[in-house]
């Protein structure tokens, strides 16, 4: 009785944490852009707000959320599970309000056998493929429905 009861309760949890573990999805990430905060000795913070990235999140529907977990690699070099958490005081000209940053402790940098793929950046809505033909920036908006190129990075203030 008490062993049934034992595997009742142990089953669903470690079922989902084997279905949180194969479904993280895996998103495109530049580790040139590596974060250090100074507070923070243990982990390291991926900057995520490139087009690669942005790409795989529109095609995968992933709006990033406080945290969320995610994988990100780098095709055929390293990969690592990140949490996603919004730092307004991070920014850039691109990112003006603040950015997302992926943490992690560098010790769980694995090696990624995850090829490169050809991207093309899509509506998170509408799936329309955006145009390269006048470059890709921060600013564009789909000329279909208008959401925003970069609608899977606004701030949590903004969902
Ligand atoms: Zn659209």
């Amino acid at each position: 009785m008490h062993e049934d009861g034992f595997v009742r309760r142990a089953l669903p949890n470690r079922l989902c944490k084997v279905l949180a573990a194969t479904m993280t999805k895996h998103i495109y990430a530049d580790f040139n852009g590596i974060i250090r905060l100074e507070n923070d000795a243990t982990h390291e913070y991926l900057d995520i707000c490139g087009f690669g990235t942005i790409t795989d999140l529109n095609k995968l529907k992933v709006k990033l959320k406080e945290d969320m977990r995610l994988t990100f690699f780098e095709p055929n070099d390293v990969q690592v599970d990140a949490i996603m958490h919004f730092y307004p005081s991070v920014k850039d000209t691109n990112c003006p309000n603040g950015k997302w940053l992926g943490k992690y402790r560098p010790e769980n940098i694995i090696d990624s056998i995850l090829p490169n793929q050809k991207r093309e950046l899509c509506c998170f809505k509408c799936d329309n493929v955006f145009s390269k033909d006048k470059g890709l920036n921060f600013q564009m908006r789909c000329p279909n429905c208008n959401t925003e190129a970069t609608y899977a990075l606004l701030p949590p203030s903004c969902s």
